[in-house]
């Protein structure tokens, strides 16, 4: 995501710290305490200005949320959103400032029982692959966060990306669920919290891909995954 810089970030960021979550020493492995109640625990990953994020905790008042960004400047206008919005929601809603690679510096493993990906950038250029927020060493991050029974769901304009998700699934051992090129005329849909990227693509008129995929079992070891590979 691109922006011109922010005035004022630091003061701007300190006014709303209360809402982030700094990394820890050791990873959480109670999460619930950092809300000091109990429920689901969600996680999104590439958050953008939160409009999910602040969607959710709103629609879902009994989950606790993490919404973790990348650039500072865009993870301060969510948790701005956050802070503006405080009044129609509990206080279930938190922001890391980071990379997805970091998660397993910040959470024990399976601590979460969702992960949302939407519309992460799709890195088209083929020596990018590793970028992509669902290339196979991210899917692993994210299984081993994931509670048995834990779900991913992922969003994405980009039928390249979608293609490609489908295919590091496979690669990892995971089968989706559920998997649509047209999630906004699936029933789902009724229940479906828009970002702001499907927001602007669905204006458009361009449908948006979805799928859905469980954590039945621990992920195989890489090296039989290498193995594998190297007999095909
Ligand atoms: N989810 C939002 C924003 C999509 S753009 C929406 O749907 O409207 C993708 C976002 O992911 C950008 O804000 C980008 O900075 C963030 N991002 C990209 N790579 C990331 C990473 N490795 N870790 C965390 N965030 C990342």
């Amino acid at each position: 995501m691109r922006m011109r810089k922010k005035k004022n970030g630091p003061a701007r960021l300190a006014a709303v710290s209360h809402l982030f979550c700094e990394k820890p020493n050791t990873p959480i492995a109670t999460p619930a305490e950092d809300f000091g109640r109990e429920g689901p625990l969600w996680l999104e990953v590439g958050c953008g200005k939160g409009g999910f994020a602040c969607g959710m905790a709103k629609k879902h008042p009994d989950a606790n949320i993490y919404a973790m960004e990348r650039i500072t400047d865009v993870v301060m206008l969510a948790a701005e959103r956050a802070e503006r919005e405080k009044d129609e929601r509990p206080d279930n809603l938190r922001f890391i400032l980071g990379g997805a690679a970091e998660l397993p510096e910040f959470f024990a493993p399976l601590s979460f029982d969702r992960v949302y990906l939407n519309f992460s950038d799709p890195w088209p250029k083929k020596g990018y692959a590793k970028r992509r927020l669902t290339y196979r060493g991210f899917l692993r991050v994210y299984f081993s966060l994931l509670k048995m029974g834990g779900e991913l769901r992922f969003k994405t304009d980009n039928i390249g990306l979608f293609d490609f998700t489908l295919e590091e699934l496979a690669v990892v051992g995971l089968t989706p669920h559920f998997v649509t090129r047209d999630l906004h005329r699936e029933p789902v849909v009724a229940d479906n919290v828009m970002t702001e990227y499907e927001r602007n693509f669905s204006e458009k008129g361009t449908p948006i891909c979805s799928l859905w995929v469980c954590k039945e079992r621990e992920l195989p070891p890489e090296e039989i995954e290498r193995k594998e590979e190297e007999k095909a």
